[in-house]
């Protein structure tokens, strides 16, 4: 959420506005259709931001890979 009220998806996607809380309760954005279709589709908005590849990694891999660079630095 910005200091203006606008919720937008995450804090690296500033211009992508689900809704403004001086005028809305969030609940309604969470549900609004603007935000149901960024759920469907946040792959094309999201471009080629790395985390949203996270869910095709098998999380024991990503925390693995964690420990790993952990011990080995
Ligand atoms: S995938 Fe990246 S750009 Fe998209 S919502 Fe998540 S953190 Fe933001």
């Amino acid at each position: 959420m910005s200091r203006e009220g606008n919720v937008t998806p995450c804090c690296l996607l500033p211009d992508v506005k689900m809704g403004n809380l001086l005028n809305e309760d969030l609940k309604d954005i969470w549900q609004n259709d603007k935000f149901n279709l960024f759920r469907n589709n946040y792959r094309d908005t999201c471009g080629s931001c790395d985390l949203w590849v996270i869910d095709q990694v098998d999380s024991d891999q990503v925390i693995d890979k964690n420990i790993n660079s952990r011990v080995s630095a």
